[in-house]
């Protein structure tokens, strides 16, 4: 999209834009993109002089990789991860057994990838900055909000060093200490224990083989050391070190050192270059709310929890996917603001399901810690591909069910936790499968690269739909599919010829009769 929509605030006297981003991390670097692709002008500023160096997040999930391949970003992803890497478990030292959590997945007709990617989080932000950069827009390091001031046309960000930014948005993506959400008081609700439960950092060691996640559980707790692919780089997470008054002992590098030592019995790993050290501490929490007027939280600011099932980069990147096509909707014009409203009650009840999985995962993890042969991957306790989180609930989801045989690639739990359903249902609200596409007329091999951008895309199955999808509105992209074998009927659960109308963010709006093109245009006028 070429046209880039301007700002119209009530605020005067210094710069406007469209929406207002603070923070750089994986949340809002996602939500820049998507939104500087719809043509939508976006500024996104950093309170760090320097990005961010310490791994933290290292992999990105099944709906994560679907989300940054459709902005562009999946061969570059796959060129800088790894998929496939084993977990070698140690008990008290002694190696016990390897496993992989995706041994033996394949992608499938309706999901392309089947196994999550392995790569650092710095990595994942420097590859979107390289995408945002490519939209022209640099994110603005050493530019911090410190206040902000808003009314019914727009929104006046306060920086710390006396600078002013008028938008018509802001979007929170500042991490848990957010500061947006503390001025505005939204409570942020939970538990959090103020001793540090484990310490974790960037190292690089000599003696280990990095082709595997080294996992040492024990009585005395856990010592892990993984690989970070395309760098020389292992992150570590271990129990923390305790003096002899059982005082917690600050991370670094001789830390680490005792530690190795301690739960692997070897003396022959050594602990080198330290870039990042920090402690983690139990934090189970989210906001009440993910609105105030023209404010919205996104990401960590929104919700934190226990590493456990690796969701947090992963829900922000979510939460970012979910806000940008309809904050981008709203501000070029096509949509009623209401349409913003859909974006807590949507990604809220998605953010409440998280805190449970990963505050069980983590306690699964914990109480394994003592059990030889129990690794990481005890902390899996439901659907950590994200594949099956819908949007049943949502006004968004318009009327219709189709029938369909259950079909997601990971293994060990595809339970529909979030949407609820009944097994073997496609229903509006849920995510919506790719599969090969022989029959379409215009070209793209998979459904996905039809639904690729930002408009909306209209299926029509079979002749009977084929005049429901002429003089469609410009942000909605008919696709007609003959569909000769029946596979995508087969991946959507219909069986005859019908319209199944999808949003920009690859979801299933409205199921509908072949000549149903009143209730496509219903339900578009309704936004
Ligand atoms: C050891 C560890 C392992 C993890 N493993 C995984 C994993 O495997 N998978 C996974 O999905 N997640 C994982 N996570 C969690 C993941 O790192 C976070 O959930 C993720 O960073 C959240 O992204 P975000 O963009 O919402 O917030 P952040 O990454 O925290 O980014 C917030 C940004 O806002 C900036 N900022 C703050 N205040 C201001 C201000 N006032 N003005 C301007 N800028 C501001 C900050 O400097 C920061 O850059 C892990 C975390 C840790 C610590």
């Amino acid at each position: 999209m070429q046209n880039t929509t301007k700002a119209a605030t009530g605020m005067t006297g210094v710069d406007a834009t469209g929406v207002v981003i603070v923070g750089a991390g994986p949340t809002g670097l996602t939500l820049a993109c998507a939104l500087a692709r719809q043509g939508v002008e976006v500024r996104i500023i950093e309170r760090a002089e320097e990005f961010h160096t310490g791994s933290r997040g290292k992999t990105l999930n099944l709906r994560s990789l679907e989300i940054l391949a459709d902005l562009g970003l999946g061969e570059r992803l796959a060129a800088a991860g790894r998929t496939h890497l084993p977990f070698r478990k140690y008990f008290a030292g002694e190696f016990v057994n390897e496993t992989e959590p995706f041994a033996g997945a394949r992608p499938t007709a309706t999901v392309p990838y089947e196994a999550s990617l392995w790569l650092p989080q710095t990595r994942v932000e420097r590859l979107l900055r390289e995408q945002l950069a490519e939209y022209g827009v640099k994110v603005e390091l050493a530019t911090e909000l410190v206040d902000f001031r808003q009314d019914a046309g727009g929104v006046e960000v306060h920086l710390a060093d006396g600078g002013r930014i008028a938008a018509e948005y802001l979007v929170a993506c500042d991490g848990g200490r957010s500061t947006v959400r503390k001025l505005l008081g939204i409570p942020f609700v939970g538990d959090g224990d103020p001793e540090p439960m484990m310490v974790c950092g960037d190292v690089e060691v000599e003696g280990l083989e990095p082709d595997a996640w080294h996992q040492w559980f024990g009585p005395q707790g856990a010592f892990m050391l993984c690989p970070l692919p395309g760098t020389r780089r292992w992150q570590l997470q271990a129990s923390v070190e305790t003096d002899a008054e059982g005082r917690a002992v600050a991370p670094s590098l001789e830390s680490f050192q005792r530690l190795a030592a301690l739960h692997t019995g070897r003396e022959d790993l050594e602990l080198t270059n330290a870039t990042w050290l920090s402690t983690w501490r139990v934090n189970v929490r989210m906001a009440e709310r993910y609105r105030e007027g023209r404010v919205f939280l996104a990401g960590d600011c929104a919700h934190v929890h226990p590493t456990a099932g690796g969701l947090g980069m992963n829900t922000g990147i979510q939460d970012a996917w979910n806000l940008a096509w309809k904050l981008g909707y709203v501000v070029r014009g096509l949509a009623a603001p209401a349409l913003l409203d859909t974006y807590q009650e949507e990604r809220l009840p998605i953010a409440a399901w998280t805190l449970d999985v990963s505050s069980a995962g983590m306690a699964a993890v914990v109480a394994g810690v003592g059990t030889p042969g129990v690794g990481v991957e005890a902390g899996r306790v439901g659907d950590t591909t994200g594949l099956s989180l819908g949007y049943r609930w949502s006004r968004l989801a318009g009327g219709g069910v189709a029938t369909v045989a259950t079909d997601v690639a990971d293994g060990p739990d595809s339970a529909r936790v979030v949407t609820g359903g009944a097994d073997g249902l496609l229903l509006a609200g849920d995510r919506a499968p790719d599969s090969p596409c022989p029959g379409s007329e215009d070209g793209p091999a998979r459904l996905f690269e039809h639904f690729a951008g930002d408009h909306f895309t209209l299926l029509g199955f079979g002749p009977g739909a084929r005049t429901s999808l002429a003089a469609l509105p410009a942000y909605v992209r008919p696709v007609p599919l003959d569909d000769p074998d029946g596979a995508i009927r087969a991946a959507y659960g219909i069986t005859g010829d019908a319209l199944v109308l999808i949003r920009p963010d690859n979801h299933i709006a409205l199921i509908a009769p072949a000549d149903g093109r009143a209730d496509v245009l219903a339900y578009l006028g309704a936004l």
